[in-house]
């Protein structure tokens, strides 16, 4: 209910990406043209939309049954899925859905791109640890040395048959895919393709923390997506103003377990084995959603980009990735919360960026 209750304030509640704060219910909620919403379960998160317009329920019927389907192409604890028959062919190639085929090619770029921070064959080791099974353990060093020669995205082959066989892809021996880190990310650049199709021009939408913001709000109002205090689900450090935007955040408080009184969490560096300690408690991507994408054909877009960028610019620490971002390889900006009580937000959206009242964290620009 306070789920829904935020999206009729227009606050986008992203999970990760939203505390609703003490924004008024009544006045905000009784005015203006009411959206179309949906809220299911899949990918193993909560899924929130919201749309307004004529097209809204159809297109907000058609993204869940899109997102359904990748979930089903894409997970791997369902035995069925595309997936799943990669992981168990023993290296050999196997053929995929187009669309899996762009999204390997796509996860494969962003390891690269990113020096291996981000690699979707970290796969064994987060098993390793229980985080696909829910059942978490802190793996001997052994196994992990036995498993970390297994995590290199440069043996995953994405190819073009020749022969007319299609999209294939092979890995190399021993290894398996988790696409945890990216499939929402995706799976966001789907509906906005979708809200595109179906005439949405306002809208947004929350898939476990993958925000993707349509236009404006139906006021022409700019959407506000408040970005969560890894230290205090109830509180944020600040809102961002968003239009045409995804938004994405990797956070060690999102999925974690403790033992003997210390906290391992979810999001694995690939050169340890072990929850990526870098400085920093969570990383937010922001990027312009590309609306002029004339073609219907889906296709890895910023969604994808930011939802790789998070997780592998949370492995690498603040410099690493105030470094990347100045590069300007890639077009996206970012707000970083560290262990230390800082909150880093590059110049990008720096004016968009609202510190929240009283809150005990220095705030700086990245320039
Ligand atoms: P969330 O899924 O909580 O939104 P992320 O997008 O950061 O968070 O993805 C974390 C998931 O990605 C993990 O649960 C795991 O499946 C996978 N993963 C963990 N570490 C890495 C990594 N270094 N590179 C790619 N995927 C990873
Ligand atoms: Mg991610």
């Amino acid at each position: 209910m306070k789920r829904l209750l935020c999206l009729l304030l227009s606050c986008v509640l992203a999970g990760s990406l939203c505390a609703c704060g003490s924004t008024s219910a009544s006045s905000a909620a009784s005015s203006g043209p009411q959206p179309e919403t949906d809220e299911f379960y899949a990918m193993d998160t909560v899924m929130d939309l919201a749309a307004y317009g004529d097209g809204a329920k159809a297109a907000l019927s058609a993204a869940q049954t899109q997102i359904e389907t990748l979930e089903s192409l894409l997970s791997r604890t369902k035995t069925d899925s595309e997936v799943s028959a990669i992981n168990t062919a023993g290296g050999a190639a196997v053929s995929v859905a187009p669309s899996v085929a762009q999204l390997l090619s796509a996860a494969v770029e962003y390891s690269a791109a990113t020096d291996g921070a981000f690699d979707i064959t970290i796969a064994p080791v987060v098993s390793a640890w229980g985080f696909t099974t829910d059942s978490y353990q802190v793996p001997a060093q052994e196994d992990l040395n036995a498993l970390l020669p297994l995590v290199d995205y440069k043996q995953v082959k994405v190819w073009n048959a020749a022969d007319g066989a299609g999209d294939q892809v092979s890995l190399g021996a021993g290894q398996s895919i988790d696409l945890g880190g990216i499939a929402k990310g995706y799976a966001s650049d789907t509906v906005e393709g979708i809200f595109r199709e179906n005439g949405v021009d306002s809208g947004m939408i929350s898939l476990g923390g993958n925000v993707y913001v349509r236009g404006s709000k139906p006021d022409g109002s700019a959407w506000r997506v408040a970005v969560q205090d890894p230290a205090d689900s109830q509180s944020y450090v600040g809102v961002l103003s968003l239009t045409d935007a995804f938004a994405v955040t990797s956070g060690g408080y999102q999925r974690y377990f403790e033992q003997d009184g210390k906290r391992y969490h979810h999001i694995i560096d690939p050169s340890t084995g072990y929850p990526a300690e870098s400085g920093l408690t969570s990383v937010t991507i922001v990027a312009a959603a590309n609306s002029d994408a004339g073609s219907n054909t889906i296709t890895p877009g910023a969604g994808t980009m930011c939802d790789a960028f998070s997780t592998a610019l949370f492995v690498m620490g603040a410099d690493k990735a105030a470094a990347f971002w100045r590069s300007g390889a890639y077009d996206f900006d970012m707000v970083l919360v560290t262990d230390d009580g800082r909150v880093l937000i590059t110049k990008g959206i720096a004016d968009q960026f609202e510190q929240s009242e009283g809150s005990d964290y220095a705030y700086e620009v990245i320039r």
